[in-house]
């Protein structure tokens, strides 16, 4: 990782957007002028993406957001990284930025106060606080906040279900936190909404506090949604605290299990990768369809004859390339 030429980039803005198909368009044309791959989300109530792409194409991106009105507040988490962190561009129109069940929630109108990654290092050990991880099993089974409450979820949108067990919280200070913000954004307006009194979320998340406040205590890694997997957020005192699934040893080795009908996310160390040929059960092992394993656990979807323009209904036009 000598050569870091390249950029990833996670970042979301909630903004009003009114003709998505035709902004999706733009953006996703954008996208493929400049090579930048990855996984864009438009909706009427915002755009969340996680990209990577040539630095200097990455600043072409970030230009392009931010000089849009409506995006301009739009802050980017930035990670530096020797090749592209994905295989394709994805630019969707969905209902919400993150499936949520919380659709109702206006974060520029309501949500907990936001604290900068010093503000939440200082904050994060005080009495009267507790620190709510939102995100899914999954993700913080891998790693999370020392002394973090965690919930047994499988996705977000599951979240408003669980906060019900929280009641005794209500009068607590409660900080939030997630991978880049995003969910927060919501989980801590709906927080407010349940009656809790004091609410706070980290902004900008796990990943904005290792960039700027070194990551302490935050034990294990980050789970994130590119090629890499999960990260390393913390430079000052970190730990490991997964465990392999299948030997219960002490592991940080994130895979997919290979047989692509599971796919789950899974602590399994070196040894057993190789003796479980990457599968998570021996019924997975035997899947029919399991993925040859080369010691990632990543798949890549099958790329042969991928078209980026594939999605995109105005055929590219000549003129407007510069
Ligand atoms: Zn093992
Ligand atoms: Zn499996």
């Amino acid at each position: 990782m000598e050569n870091k030429t390249h950029s990833i980039l996670l970042y979301y803005c909630y903004a009003t957007i009114e003709d998505t198909e035709a902004y999706r368009e733009e953006h996703h044309l954008f996208c493929i002028e400049n090579n930048i791959r990855g996984r864009i989300i438009i909706s009427s109530e915002g755009l969340n993406g996680t990209v990577s792409g040539l630095k200097e194409d990455c600043e072409k991106y970030m230009a392009y957001i931010q000089s849009d009105a409506r995006f301009a507040k739009t802050e980017f988490k930035v990670e530096l990284y020797d090749k592209h962190a994905f295989a394709k561009i994805h630019v969707r129109v969905k209902p919400e930025i993150v499936h949520s069940s919380l659709k109702h929630i206006d974060p520029n109108v309501k949500t907990g106060k936001h604290l900068e990654p010093e503000e939440f290092k200082k904050l994060k050990d005080q009495e009267d606080v507790v620190i709510l991880d939102v995100r899914s099993n999954y993700e913080h089974e891998l790693g999370r906040f020392k002394n973090a409450i965690t919930l047994d979820i499988d996705n977000f949108r599951d979240f408003p279900e669980k906060v019900k067990e929280l009641e005794h919280l209500k009068n607590k200070k409660v900080l939030t936190y997630c991978t880049g913000g995003i969910k927060c954004e919501k989980a801590s307006a709906y927080l407010l909404e349940q009656g809790f009194e004091d609410v706070y979320q980290l902004h900008g998340g796990i990943i904005k506090y290792g960039l700027e406040a070194g990551g302490e205590d935050f034990e294990g890694k980050c789970y994130v949604f590119d090629n890499r997997i999960a990260v390393d957020v913390n430079k000052v005192n970190p730990k490991v605290i997964s465990t392999c699934h299948v030997c219960g040893t002490v592991s940080a080795r994130m895979v997919n299990c290979a047989n692509p009908t599971c796919n789950a996310h899974v602590a399994i160390c070196e040894n057993c990768g190789w003796e479980m040929d990457g599968a998570c059960s021996t019924s997975c092992k035997e899947h029919p369809e399991k993925r040859p394993y080369d010691g990632t656990g990543y798949y890549q979807k099958q790329s042969n004859g991928y078209n980026p323009y594939k999605g995109l209904q105005r055929k590219p036009n000549k003129e407007k390339v510069n």
